[in-house]
């Protein structure tokens, strides 16, 4: 219909937006069925401690393996959920699948290194969440301390008051939160003093031009800050040995990027936790 009248700029801007709008339903149909299908899964990326290189936790990262075609960007689909209500949904298989993954190693290990789940802004505006992440801890029976809660940026944080809220009760339940890419995007100061979070995740943009003398001094800043808040700080995007030691030397805890291991399937994260953890048990 559209086109039976072109030329103009209103009837081009509508085709347009029919386009597009088409092209997102169709994304949001692609997602569901992907979710329903168990297309989506997650890999683990270690996390080391600075100075030892020592695993110290993983980071779950969704992956969408579609069979007999390309993977998904996760910052696509994960932007197509949080534009439509399947954010909660898609949320909540990956803490379940998390949960049960970290269970599993506590059993086979004895014991395990936290897991870091991350959160939509959107999904901490459910005043169920809490509940949600208390009922799938109770479900798989780990204990709370092994499980952390990267609440990322990809959102802007609209409601601070309900957000705080939600955190302390997180807290409280022995939950860890952090931070996820500090210092860029929707992340502030003041956001920092209303979230009381246990960990900041340095984001890949401010380690990435590492040991320069001005990334070092940002670097060193945030570390300062950090710990003056009582804070644990972790470099993300840790692709050189150069940005390992400014990174350590600026006074960050953790590190996490290529240089060390890229997102893993479970049984390749396996191998590192059996390497932690029989160390472990082999000392006198
Ligand atoms: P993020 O949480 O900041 O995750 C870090 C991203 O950096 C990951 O990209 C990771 O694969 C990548 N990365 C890690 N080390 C390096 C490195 O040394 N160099 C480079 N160039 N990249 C590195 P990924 O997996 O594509 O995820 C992108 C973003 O999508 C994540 O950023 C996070 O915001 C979001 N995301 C991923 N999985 C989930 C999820 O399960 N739930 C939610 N809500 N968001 C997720
Ligand atoms: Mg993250
Ligand atoms: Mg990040
Ligand atoms: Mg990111």
């Amino acid at each position: 219909q559209a086109k039976k009248i072109p030329g103009t700029s209103i009837v081009m801007a509508d085709a347009k937006f029919e386009e597009s709008l088409s092209r997102a339903m169709e994304q949001e149909q692609e997602l569901k069925n992907a979710i329903i299908k168990r297309e989506i899964t997650l890999f683990y990326q270690p996390k080391v401690d600075a100075l030892t290189h020592q695993l110290m936790g993983f980071e779950a990262l969704a992956r969408w393996i579609r069979p007999g075609k390309g993977n998904v960007n996760p910052a696509e689909f994960i932007a197509v959920a949080e534009k439509t209500a399947l954010i909660n949904d898609l949320g909540s298989m990956l803490l379940d699948e998390a949960c049960s993954q970290i269970a599993t190693w506590y059993h086979q290990f004895g014991d395990c290194v936290p897991v870091a789940v991350n959160v939509s802004p959107i999904q901490l505006l459910d005043p169920n969440f809490s509940e949600l992440i208390r009922d799938v801890i109770a479900k798989f029976n780990i204990p709370p301390r092994l499980l952390t809660l990267e609440i990322t940026e990809s959102a802007a944080i609209n409601d601070l008051d309900q957000t705080q809220q939600q955190i302390s009760q997180l807290q409280h339940m022995g939950i860890h939160v952090a931070m996820d890419d500090f210092g860029t995007g929707y992340s502030s100061l003041s956001m920092l003093r209303r979230l009381r979070v246990q960990t900041l995740k340095i984001d890949r943009a401010l380690i990435d031009p590492l040991p320069s003398q001005e990334a070092t001094a940002i670097v060193v800043s945030i570390c300062q800050l950090a710990k003056a808040l009582n804070m644990h700080v972790v470099a993300e995007g840790v692709e050189t040995t150069d940005q390992s030691e400014a990174a350590r030397k600026a006074g960050c805890h953790e590190l996490q990027g290529y240089l060390f291991a890229k997102p893993l399937r479970y049984n390749e994260a396996e191998a590192w936790l059996a390497h932690r953890f029989d160390a472990l048990i082999d000392q006198p």
